[in-house]
């Protein structure tokens, strides 16, 4: 039990899309530390390759007193979200919280994007998170019990990355950014909040991937904010918790940039 107990999610119920790996996974040990039962969602068949997931899962079963419990599923098919939200919602009768953090990547000059890319890019990134955001708040509505959105955005969504050829995922994320003012806005009378973090650049494998092409990345990249390095997923652990606990039942419609002050120079 935390010892500010505003920051408790002892039995709330939560989903974490792209839950499988990376960022979602840790999002989604740190919710399940804090006591919710989550709900990972991911396109992956399985998730993770190394266990990571099995390992949370034994955790949280064996030691926590919660669960977690994986859904395949693809942000882009609304019907099987819609529905899979509404088993989760129906089973306890509450659905407290979302983090959206399933997204992609693609690095491709932009004299060289097709619209093919670019339209899937905002599929996944935008209108993925918007359905996504919508099947939660449908439930949200129904249950007349409010709850809590974490968008994950990008520190992308509100600065170019310098030497970083992404115009469409920095787009999408700007997309991610404004989705959730207005999202909040609309949903503010049914008690449900929306918030964006707006991550740093984090070494999970979305990121080692552009690392494939360019190993010199990892120190200059590191250069680029006030801290001198890269961060971890675990670091956005106590954001995660207090978006989606009553420590900040004040906040909507608001974005928590965590860069490294990457963009504050
Ligand atoms: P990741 O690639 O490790 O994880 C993303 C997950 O989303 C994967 O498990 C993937 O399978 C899933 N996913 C992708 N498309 C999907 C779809 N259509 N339906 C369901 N699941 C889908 O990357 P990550 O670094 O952990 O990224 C998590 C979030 O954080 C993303 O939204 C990303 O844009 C954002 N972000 C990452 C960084 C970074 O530096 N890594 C920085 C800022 C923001």
């Amino acid at each position: 039990m935390p010892s500010l107990p505003e920051f408790s999610l002892k039995d709330k119920v939560v989903i974490v899309t792209g839950g499988a790996r990376g960022l979602g996974l840790v999002q989604a040990e740190a919710l399940l530390e804090s006591g919710a039962t989550v709900h990972a969602f991911d396109r992956l068949p399985e998730p993770d390759s190394d266990s990571a997931f099995a390992a949370v899962s034994r955790r949280a079963r064996d030691e926590l007193g919660v669960s977690l419990t994986y859904h395949q599923l693809d942000v882009r098919d609304a019907e099987h979200l819609n529905k899979v939200v509404e088993g989760i919602a129906s089973e306890k009768g509450r659905l407290d919280g979302l983090i959206a953090a399933a997204g992609i990547q693609q690095e491709t000059p932009a004299l060289e994007y097709t619209a093919e890319d670019f339209n899937r890019m905002l599929e996944i990134n935008v209108t993925g998170v918007f359905v996504t955001a919508q099947a939660v708040a449908r439930q949200m509505v129904r249950l007349g019990k409010g709850g809590s959105m974490v968008l994950i955005a990008s520190m992308s969504g509100t600065v170019a990355n310098r030497g970083l050829n992404c115009t469409a995922y920095n787009t999408s994320k700007s997309g991610v950014l404004q989705l959730a003012r207005n999202l909040a806005m609309e949903w503010g009378e049914h008690g449900i909040r929306v918030n964006t973090i707006s991550p740093g650049y984090i070494v999970t494998d979305m990121v080692e991937a552009l690392f494939k092409t360019h190993p010199e990345r990892r120190e200059e990249w590191a250069k680029h904010n006030m801290l001198g390095r890269l961060s971890k997923p675990s670091e956005y652990r106590g954001a995660s918790v207090f978006l989606i606990s009553d420590a900040s039942s004040f906040m909507t419609g608001s974005d928590l940039r965590m860069d490294g002050g990457h963009s504050a120079w």
